[in-house]
């Protein structure tokens, strides 16, 4: 069997609050406690959001909870060849299309399709993608290719091709049900990859052979697990926590005003002494 490895994969677009700072523990401790790896990722692909200086604060914050990762930190702006080769084998198994529609014209088509007899249905983030670009033929999708667009998975086509699928977390099997998100976007060009093509393509480069992250994250798996099926990648065993929240029942990590982790670093908070209370569940404010 191959040794436990688990990984903390923040994206580097702001300060790491409480939230992330429970992730990391478990993610740390699962690996730690079965003599396995811990590694870090940095999830810097969205080049309009992420900041270096965030990186730095990243891990800084880390090793201040007493988080120590194995192996060098991994960028994932210094893996784009390896998405795109992903891309483009999707893309050969015919599964891929260029979108050119805005998000202004998505949403006046969502909008219509409320009154007609189809509306477009809801994902788990709001409104499907209505598939308008879907529908084009090839000539007129190579005319306009030098106009901006992403490209989007045509997932009745890609779940077609699978069958049926499950990822196991904590220990419980799980129905994938990525037709639920209808055709995600997998690039754009200011993301080479979208954030579920990378971690997909990432976690088995990395050996990853348990995933453990936020509740907020469950659903994203439906859609990871199907690329694993296409690309041929393994399954990582999965185990989504619940989210870290304070006694009105809010997440911390959306709390308006709630300190993030370089904050209380600066104000001389002790950092293992908070990754112990994060360990065993006392709140942590
Ligand atoms: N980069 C993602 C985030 O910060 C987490 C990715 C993951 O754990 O799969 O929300």
């Amino acid at each position: 069997m191959s040794k436990v490895t688990t990984r903390f994969a923040p994206s580097p677009t702001g300060r790491l609050h409480l939230g992330h700072a429970a992730s990391a523990v478990r993610a740390h401790d699962f690996a730690r406690t079965r003599g396995g790896a811990f590694l870090l990722r940095i999830e810097d692909i969205d080049g309009t959001r992420s900041r270096p200086e965030h990186v730095e604060t990243i891990l800084a914050d880390l090793q201040w909870l007493g988080l120590g990762w194995d192996g060098p930190v991994v960028f994932q702006s210094q893996r784009l060849p390896l998405y795109e080769e992903a891309l483009e084998r999707l893309r050969g198994m015919g599964l891929l299309y260029p979108c050119f529609c805005t998000r202004a014209e998505i949403a006046r088509e969502v909008a219509a399709s409320l009154s007609a007899p189809h509306p477009a249905a809801e994902g788990p983030d709001g409104p499907l993608y209505p598939g308008t670009c879907r529908a084009l033929g090839e000539a007129e999708r190579a005319a306009r290719l030098e106009s901006p667009h992403c490209w989007r998975i045509d997932m009745a086509a890609a779940v077609a091709r699978t069958g049926p699928l499950r990822w196991v977390d904590h220990g419980v099997a799980q129905a994938a049900d990525p037709l639920a998100h209808g055709d995600v976007v997998l690039a754009r060009k200011d993301a080479p990859a979208s954030y579920h093509l990378a971690v997909t393509v990432d976690d088995a480069a990395q050996g990853v052979t348990d995933v453990v992250r936020g509740q907020d994250l469950f659903a994203a798996t439906h859609v990871h697990r199907l690329l694993q099926e296409l690309l041929g990648l393994p399954t990582p065993a999965y185990h989504h926590h619940a989210l870290v929240r304070d006694a009105q029942g809010r997440r911390l990590a959306k709390r308006h005003g709630a300190p993030t982790l370089a904050e209380m670093r600066g104000q001389g908070v002790d950092g293992r002494a908070l990754s112990e209370r994060l360990r065993t569940g006392q709140s942590p404010d």
